[in-house]
């Protein structure tokens, strides 16, 4: 009994940091991210990390040459995002580290290692809980199948506010919390709603599970419908996640799917599954951004069974090149970003790719290079 009411103790504290952190939500005007000058951090990460974002690095510098050199844009290294650092530190992002990445308003990061089990927070959580990267953009285009969807999946709330802060009843049960705001569905609805507004009024799927996670993804499907009134010209449609994991792979409907908005973890889930359709996790970028950062990167991990098969070196950098594309259209330089976009398509058009019998990721990093500079 005395177990329950320490937990109940627990649960209020919970409570109140999460009303006082939904009342706290802003809904600021973002920052012009093509003002100059720009600091633009670059994280490695860990185990596959550093060696697929030092392709995109050799690109950035490659298309960026003039404004490294006159000053306007500056690549700063960013130290202590490794598992060793954190590990050592106790922390998932180490302060000084956090102060570095503060300094930089947009970060390319390399996937970074969270040990299962245990209380280590995923840096990434912190990350984008820190600096309130709240829409999660990830696109998956595969024109053979005529696919061209963008999904905008809630990046702050949902299972993953509180996914270090459960509570346990040991040796009896367990209880994780999932925590959906109205500011902060709105604010990623907005975005995909606005984004489908700029581009033609396209469709928008709101994907849930409304009806059996009634408080919460019946509060994510009441405030997206009522987002989507201020957008009259759009078609709304809303799934269950479980169909629309389906309808993904039903070569009847998968093309009508433009715009997905989902909570967090179904728009993680679901990307993943989106991406093996495009080729693989290791070909499809993302950008995590919120008013006043942004934040680039691959939609995998780390890849740790690569490292440990000495695979490392075979690493698909498209990943992280494809999350470059991105970082440069949202820093406004929208004529690079279609340059690198082409430069990948040409080398992947020649049939090069990364593997043991083609290339290694430097020489696919190379190769896109050279298709730059052609
Ligand atoms: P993972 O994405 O690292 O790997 C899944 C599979 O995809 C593996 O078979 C891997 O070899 C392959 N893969 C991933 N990226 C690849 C690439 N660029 N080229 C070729 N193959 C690639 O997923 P996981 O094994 O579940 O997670 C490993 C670690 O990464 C965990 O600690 C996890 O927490 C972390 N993680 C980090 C992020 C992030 O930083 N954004 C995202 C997901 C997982």
């Amino acid at each position: 009994m005395n177990e329950i009411a320490t937990q109940i103790e627990t649960f209020a504290a919970l409570l109140l940091e999460q009303a006082n952190r939904a009342r706290a939500l802003s809904d600021e005007k973002a920052v012009d991210f093509t003002r100059r000058p720009l600091r633009i951090g670059i994280a490695p990460g860990d185990g596959i990390g550093p060696v697929i974002v030092r392709q995109a690095e050799k690109a950035l510098r490659c298309l960026l040459q003039e404004e490294l050199q006159s000053g306007s844009i500056t690549l700063c290294p960013i130290e202590g995002l490794t598992i060793e650092n954190r590990l050592e530190k106790g922390q998932s992002v180490p302060e000084d580290t956090l102060s570095q990445i503060k300094t930089c308003p947009v970060l390319l990061k390399g996937p970074t290692t969270t040990p299962g089990g245990g209380t280590m927070t995923s840096a990434n959580v912190t990350l984008r809980r820190e600096l309130d990267l709240y829409a999660n953009v990830r696109p998956v285009c595969v024109p053979d199948l005529n696919i061209d969807w963008i999904f905008f999946r809630e990046n702050t709330e949902g299972e993953y506010t509180l996914g270090s802060r459960g509570i346990e009843l040991e040796g009896l049960m367990a209880m994780d919390f999932k925590v959906i705001s109205v500011a902060g569905t709105r604010r990623i609805a907005k975005a995909a709603f606005d984004y489908a507004a700029q581009h033609g009024n396209c469709k928008v799927t709101i994907v849930t599970k409304a009806n059996i996670m009634k408080k919460t993804d019946g509060l994510f499907s009441q405030v997206c419908h009522e987002v989507a009134k201020d957008y009259p010209g759009i078609p709304v449609e809303e799934y269950y996640v479980d169909i629309m994991a389906a309808n993904l792979v039903n070569p009847d409907l998968r093309s009508s799917f433009r715009v997905v908005l989902t909570p967090n973890l179904y728009g993680d889930i679901l990307t993943d599954e989106a991406a093996q359709l495009q080729g693989g996790v290791g070909t499809a970028g993302s950008a995590n951004t919120g008013s006043r950062y942004a934040m680039f990167e691959a939609i995998h991990g780390s890849a740790p069974r690569l490292i440990e098969q000495g695979l490392g070196n075979w690493a698909d950098p498209e990943s992280i090149l494809r999350a470059t594309v991105m970082l440069l259209d949202h820093i406004g330089c929208h004529d690079k970003a279609d340059l690198l976009r082409g430069a990948i398509d040409s080398v992947k058009a020649k049939g090069l790719h990364v593997s043991q019998d083609c290339l290694t990721c430097e020489a696919f990093g190379d190769a896109v290079v050279s298709a730059l500079q052609a």
